[in-house]
């Protein structure tokens, strides 16, 4: 089992983001800006979500977690999954964690929240 702690939350400037874009003051390609690493990504690490797009309202939105520690070496900045992230942490604990979610059709990406993981 895996205990995120220490969140530091980004949603609000997400909402920020998201705000900005439906007055017309951000360019859609400037929200929508995710490169293949991270679509990729997003396909084959994370998982779907329940809830629409922000931007194109498609059912295509998923959530990825990437990690980092000096510790994990050339693991570090390379995207996991929860059951990875378990067996990781039982030799390398306090990992950060960067929840990121992602939309495979527009490519809108943000970074939701900064966490570190350990054991339970
Ligand atoms: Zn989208």
């Amino acid at each position: 089992m895996i205990v995120y702690r220490n969140e530091v939350s980004h949603r609000w400037r997400r909402q920020a983001l998201l705000r900005a874009f439906g007055e017309g003051e951000v360019l859609r390609e400037n929200l929508c800006d995710a490169d293949f690493l991270l679509v990729a990504a997003a396909t084959h690490h994370g998982y779907a979500v329940d809830r629409a797009c922000p931007v194109c309202g498609r059912d295509s939105l998923r959530e990825v977690r990437w990690i980092y520690h000096e510790r994990l070496g050339r693991r570090s900045g390379t995207a996991r999954s929860e059951e990875e992230i378990a067996e990781i942490i039982k030799t390398v604990p306090n990992i950060t964690v960067h929840l990121v979610e992602v939309c495979v059709e527009c490519r809108w990406n943000h970074l939701l929240t900064a966490t570190v993981a350990s054991p339970e």
